[in-house]
Parts: C-alpha cells; sequence; structure tokens
C-alpha cells in the first residue's frame, strides 16, 4: 500500500504545481489581449520556473489571447541549458533533444522554438517569470536604426524605476538556439556590469523580454515599455528626443521610497 505520507506530498505538489500553471496562463492571456497590441496570431510566449530543475514553458502554435492547460509544456531546465553548451550540429538533433527535456507525456504538445532562452535566463538571471512579445510601438524602434539610443537612455522616471536604469540589448539572430546564445552574451554583460540581472531585453528586429518575480512584474515592465517607446517615438517627430542624464536615471532608481513602490507594483498592489 502507498506510504499516506507521499501521498500527501504528491497531492500538495500537484496543488502547486495547479497554482503555478494557472498564474502562467493569466499572465500569458493578459499579454495576449488584443487591444494591447503586444500580440498577434502565434507570436510570444511566456515561462515560469517551478523549482531549481523544471519549468513550464509555452507550447509552440498556440495563440496567447486565449491559451488554456493544454497550452504548456513542463520541461527539465538541465538538458535545455546542455543544448547551450555544446550547440547540436541539426535542428533535428535540437528537437529530439528538446523533446527529450518535456516532464510527463512523451506524446504531448511541442515546446515553444524558444524554449532554450527561456530555460537560460530562468537559470541564469534567477528570475521566476519570463513574458516575451513583439509590441507594435517597440518593434517600430527595433527595426529602426534607433534600438540602442531606446535600449541605453531613459526618458522619464518611472521608465527607470519599472524597467530598469537600461535595457540589453541583442542583436538579431535566428530564433532558436542562435538567439540563445545571443541573449545569453548580453545578458551576461549586463550582470557583470550592473551586479543585477536585466528587468528588460530588447531583440533587435524581433520583440522584447520582460523578466520578473511575478506576473504583475512582467505585465508593467511590458506596459512601461510599451509606454516609454511611444514617448519615445512622439518625441522623434519633434526631430530632438531629450533623455534623463545618466546620474538621474541611477538616482531615481535607487531612491528608497522608489524601492518601495516597485516593490508594491512587484507584489501587484501598486
Ligand atoms: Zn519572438
Amino acid at each position: 500500500m502507498a506510504d499516506p505520507y507521499i501521498l500527501k506530498a504528491h497531492a500538495t505538489h500537484v496543488i502547486i504545481m495547479t497554482n503555478q500553471l494557472q498564474s502562467l496562463i493569466k499572465l500569458t492571456r493578459a499579454l495576449g489581449e488584443p487591444r494591447l497590441d503586444y500580440v498577434i496570431v502565434g507570436e510570444g510566449n511566456t515561462s515560469l520556473r517551478l523549482d531549481e530543475a523544471s519549468f513550464l514553458v509555452k507550447a509552440s502554435g498556440h495563440q496567447m489571447r486565449d491559451i488554456g492547460e493544454g497550452g504548456f509544456v513542463a520541461l527539465r531546465i538541465k538538458p535545455m541549458l546542455a543544448l547551450l553548451d555544446d550547440p547540436p550540429a541539426t535542428l533535428s538533433e535540437e528537437k529530439a533533444i528538446t523533446q527529450a527535456a518535456v516532464i510527463g507525456e512523451s506524446v504531448g504538445p511541442s515546446p515553444s522554438v524558444e524554449a532554450s532562452f527561456h530555460a537560460m535566463l530562468l537559470h541564469e538571471c534567477g528570475v521566476r517569470y519570463i513574458g516575451h512579445t513583439h509590441p507594435t510601438a517597440i518593434n517600430q524602434i527595433l527595426c529602426s536604426e534607433f534600438a540602442a539610443d531606446f535600449a541605453f537612455q531613459r526618458r522619464f522616471p518611472d521608465e527607470a524605476v519599472v524597467c530598469g536604469p537600461r535595457s540589453a540589448l541583442v542583436p538579431y539572430a535566428d530564433p532558436g538556439l542562435p538567439l540563445a546564445l545571443a541573449i545569453r552574451e548580453k545578458a551576461r554583460k549586463y550582470m557583470a556590469a550592473y551586479g543585477e540581472a536585466p528587468k528588460l531585453i530588447l531583440l533587435e528586429n524581433h520583440g522584447m523580454i520582460a523578466l520578473g518575480e511575478t506576473p504583475a512584474e512582467i505585465l508593467n515592465i511590458t506596459a512601461m515599455a510599451v509606454k516609454a517607446a511611444r514617448i519615445f517615438l512622439g518625441a522623434l517627430m519633434t526631430g530632438a528626443p531629450t533623455r534623463l542624464p545618466e546620474e538621474e536615471v541611477w538616482h531615481v532608481y535607487r531612491r528608497p521610497d522608489e524601492i518601495y513602490r516597485r516593490k508594491l507594483f512587484v507584489d501587484g498592489e501598486g
């Protein structure tokens, strides 16, 4: 007969996993809301770190706006990290390794082609949630020669408070392993320079990645980045956008009252 303590521990684990999946579904649908213009058709994906060894990521071929439980796959982190350290020679090999990392049913939905960068960022940056979208306002800039200007400068205080003092900017790379490797390089450089993970990663000619501890933080970073993009685009129409001086950006980012406000936003109360 099964040990009742083990059964109880298993049941608790299932409840926690179900709650986490529900929070990821809610976040993904919120990011996929059509009026926000963050994604259309099958664009974008989200993930959530379950524990040190595993994570949930969106499956390919699902729309964010109406995604359900069947739209996510649980994967082991370790084999996904190994993919980046020792890239296989062919795409079919990469797919086979990714499929073998799936926890549970062997014939389920296929993980997103971008699952490798989710595993890498959840692991390297130590965050719990990731939201990757292709907002029109953001891509208007990332598909222009102003991408670096937008990524490395801040124009108003709440942009610095919510999105961080600057963003990491990744040159265009083929979605899949080449993109995951390019993101890893820039994320590591950012962490070495500033001693913390970026909150916002911008991908040239592609889209944005928000990194956070809670679904509220992912939604706030994405919304504030889109607002900043609209402001920048509007300022460009005047011919000469201005920016916050570097010392002001860091001052506002580190002010104790702003740190307190940021914590409330992250908890979803601000
Ligand atoms: Zn994408």
